[in-house]
């Protein structure tokens, strides 16, 4: 894009406030990590209650960005940028992406629905974009803040455009068709997505069809009330009852599906390479589109035998020889590279970055102007080495320092050496037709197939739950001790410094320093130090909690041998845990000491609820927090000092949230379980835990399954063996029938007992193959269920997943 600031003036009507009205602007960016950000950044402040666009304004001043969008302008930084100010800067970005699609005129396609939308809309891409240039939504981005995202990405090249639109409540889809101002619309499966923010089906239908306001076409499943909704727009429908404008047969075969489309007294066929209905849904609907457009039935046949899976989720991987690898080898443009250059930066777990990156396709660029582009980007993104793969980019980027070229991915792998990589953060980013997930395999530390996967959102999305039950100006401490409670702690420390939490807590001096050691700045708390440490602890600035006179004059010792001056301390009273922490009649002998003491600094007096999730000890827990309440004061009242106070745990913050003091310390809960069941339905499952069926059996009656004969079959039964066992952290007693495995969606019940490194499940009467994938837990069965069957608590279930259980981290 290229626009000058003054349309910004045009396009949201803010009050200016700056230096010079008349700027050029190339990109809008909402994130104020992005390596991208620059001059040319017209920079939009999102409100958010925990990560709010104008605290970073400051910092992105100093590294040039001139242009905001605000509500207000930040302290300090008045007359050092261009402030637009507006009331709302959510409708401001709305309303310039409104203003800056009103500036072009080609075809555009809506695509909305339940189900299906960016399947679709990449089958299209992938089906047009050999006759168009195309612009699209990258990955899924089809919400309030995606869609003028996606929007503000298209210039001059660009002749067909598809967007996809997205809602969750009444009152969104007249913002988004304003932005998209489709003139083709196309309506995917209408199922149950997203039903909590509507009353009833038809409102849902009803708003989703306001995308479609001012189409020329609709292309939608005959459906009555649709139809009615849409009265005065031309439809374009399908059918499988022969009613339609177009009408399908559907036969399944074992891994296709083959339509036979009957269109205006003409019939073909199309086959897809999947035998599920969603996949036909969605094949149906691009062939629609394509009819409508004027391709003949060779070219639709052709284009649609290959579609294939769609991958949107950017992953995170354990390579070899310490490398981590984020695994993008589905798509190669150039909105998807700078979605994907962001991402690494925020991922990144070593200072080195390298890409590998394939040709470049549908910029709506010449090529010499998109590789322009691209050797920007890589450069403002500090890439170290570039691996590019592809006849075209080895000459575009041959002058890129240290540019290592190969025409083939074949090329690459035949002289593939592992050695050459180690310890650097590695983007594997290409185009599908690359067949880039052949990179990955040999980039990726090899272990065995099970993984815990960790959805990133939800732990975001369960910091900002618990973060609404607090007050504003209440600190959050978490908890990330013992590996992130089993999900892993650096990448888990990484984002929640993102969300500015104000302290992280590890339980040993060793996991801090990790910590640091992977570049977290966050002040970071060590719960259980040990006086062999302290020496470490202060090298590495991590802070001790102080729980006795004995520790607290070795710790003072340290500090002074090593000349330190108020090091920040972190007193612990023990109110009745009776664990670790200063009784009543000790307080004195420590203030004694802390009189007139310079070496270290109370930063924080803090206490630990033993019962918070235990109604039946509501008094007793009120009892602690009283005691709290006044031995903290005499502390403080005593050394005149203004620490930090805090006592509320994750079940503290739930039901206590009275006590919350100064700061919260949340543990469990941002890994997604709650003790409490009411809490829990606000929470987001955080951990899967997944593996595959690696061999499929057949048991007759009176044959046995596993070891001592365990389960024995009274009838026939089919069993699927898993590589998963008790030494990765499966309680042996969850075996023999009590608990269960979902395979394909359905409950596998574990037959026989669990075994060191696997278990076998009953797949009786399940669809499945092998190399299937098993949800050992998740969404279903959960960790809470799992430990209320087994008589322990979530907590254990989790910090006993083994290490060599390979962790995933992906972000939607
Ligand atoms: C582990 C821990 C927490 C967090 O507890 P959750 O129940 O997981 O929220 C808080 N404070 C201290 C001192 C802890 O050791």
């Amino acid at each position: 894009m290229s626009i000058k600031t003054n349309n910004i003036i045009k396009a949201v009507n803010p009050s200016f406030e700056g230096i010079q009205p008349d700027m050029e602007i190339d990109n809008v960016s909402i994130d104020s990590r992005s390596l991208q950000n620059n001059i040319g950044t017209l920079f939009f402040a999102l409100p958010g209650k925990n990560r709010d666009g104008h605290n970073y304004i400051p910092e992105l001043i100093e590294n040039g960005v001139l242009n905001f969008v605000v509500t207000h302008i930040p302290n300090g930084c008045k007359n050092r940028a261009n402030f637009f100010i507006v009331n709302d800067t959510l409708k401001a970005l709305q309303d310039f992406a409104a203003y800056y699609r009103g500036l072009f005129n080609f075809p555009v396609v809506g695509i909305t629905g339940s189900n299906g939308k960016t399947i679709v809309k990449e089958w299209l891409n992938y089906a047009l974009s050999p006759d168009y240039n195309i612009i699209r939504s990258p990955k899924s981005y089809n919400s309030q803040v995606g869609v003028p995202l996606s929007v503000i990405a298209i210039n001059e090249k660009h002749n067909l455009g598809l967007f996809e639109a997205g809602i969750s409540t009444t009152g969104e889809m007249e913002k988004l068709a304003q932005i998209i101002k489709p003139n083709i619309g196309i309506l995917t499966h209408l199922g149950p997505a997203h039903d909590e923010g509507f009353t009833d089906m038809l409102e849902k239908i009803k708003e989703k069809l306001k995308l479609f306001k001012d189409t020329d076409v609709v292309i939608l499943q005959k459906n009555a009330i649709a139809e009615l909704e849409l009265e005065g727009t031309t439809t374009f429908t399908w059918s499988y009852n022969g009613d339609a404008d177009v009408n399908i047969t559907k036969t399944i075969h074992t891994d296709t599906t083959e339509l036979t489309v009957d269109y205006n007294g003409d019939s073909f066929k199309v086959v897809i390479p999947f035998f599920d209905d969603a996949s036909a849904e969605n094949a149906i609907s691009c062939l629609m589109l394509m009819l409508h457009l004027g391709y003949s039935s060779d070219f639709i046949t052709e284009r649609l035998a290959g579609v294939y899976p769609i991958e949107m989720r950017l992953q995170v991987k354990n390579g070899i020889n310490g490398c981590t690898i984020i695994d993008d080898s589905y798509s190669s443009d150039y909105q998807s590279l700078k979605i994907a250059l962001d991402f690494l930066e925020q991922h990144k777990t070593h200072k080195k970055k390298t890409i590998i990156l394939s040709d470049v396709f549908q910029s709506g660029f010449t090529v010499e102007e998109l590789y322009e582009h691209v050797t920007q980007l890589l450069t403002a993104n500090n890439i170290s080495r570039v691996i590019g793969i592809g006849e075209t980019i080895s000459t575009q980027l041959k002058d890129f320092p240290n540019f290592i070229s190969y025409k083939t991915t074949q090329e690459f792998l035949t002289q593939y050496n592992a050695n050459s990589y180690s310890n650097e953060t590695i983007l594997v980013k290409g185009a599908r037709s690359f067949r880039f997930e052949e990179i990955v395999v040999l980039l990726e530390e090899k272990t065995h197939e099970t993984v815990l996967e960790i959805n990133l959102n939800s732990i975001a999305h369960n910091l900002k739950f618990y973060r609404s039950r607090i007050k504003p100006e209440t600190k959050i401490m978490v908890m990330v001790k013992a590996f992130g409670y089993g999900s892993g702690s650096y990448e888990i420390a990484k984002l929640l410094s993102h969300q500015k939490v104000d302290y992280l807590g590890v339980a040993f001096a060793d996991e801090g320093i990790a910590l640091r050691n992977a570049g977290i700045s966050t002040p970071i708390i060590v719960m259980n130090p040990e006086a062999s440490a302290f020496s470490a602890m202060t090298a590495y600035k991590l802070e001790p909690e102080i729980y006795s006179v004995r520790e607290l004059r070795a710790f003072i010792e340290i500090a002074k041998q090593k000349n330190l001056s108020d090091y920040p301390i972190h007193i612990k009273l023990d109110t009745g845990m009776h664990r670790l922490g200063f009784e009543n009649y000790q307080l004195d002998e420590l203030i004694e000491l802390l009189k007139h003491n310079n070496f270290v600094s109370v930063k924080s007096i803090f206490s630990h609820l033993s019962s918070s999730d235990v109604p039946q000890y509501r008094d007793f827990t009120l009892g602690q927090i009283d005691k709290f309440t006044q031995w903290s004061q005499k502390i403080i009242d005593t050394l005149s000092i203004n620490p930090i106070r805090h006592i509320l745990n994750t079940s503290g913050i739930y039901h206590f949230p009275e006590a919350q003091f100064d700061m919260v310390r949340l543990g469990i809960g941002l890994y997604g379980v709650g003790n409490d069941a009411q809490e829990r339905k606000s929470l987001e499952n955080v951990g899967t835990l997944k593996t595959v069926i690696l061999q499929i059996k057949d048991i007759q009656p009176g044959e046995s399954v596993g070891y001592s004969r365990k389960f024995m079959a009274s009838e026939k039964v089919r069993t699927a063996t898993l590589p998963i066992g008790y030494a990765d952290g499966i309680p042996r007693s969850w075996g023999n029938e009590k608990g269960y495995v979902m395979i394909n969606g359905k409950k596998a019940v574990i037959t026989g007992t669990i075994s060191m490194d696997m278990m076998m499940v009953n797949i009786t009467g399940i669809d499945c193959k092998e190399g299937d994938k098993a949800v050992i837990f998740g969404t279903a069965p959960t960790v809470v269920e799992m430990a209320e069957a087994l008589g322990t608590i979530p907590y254990e279930i989790l910090t006993s997943i083994s290490q060599r259980v390979k962790r995933v981290f992906y972000q939607e």
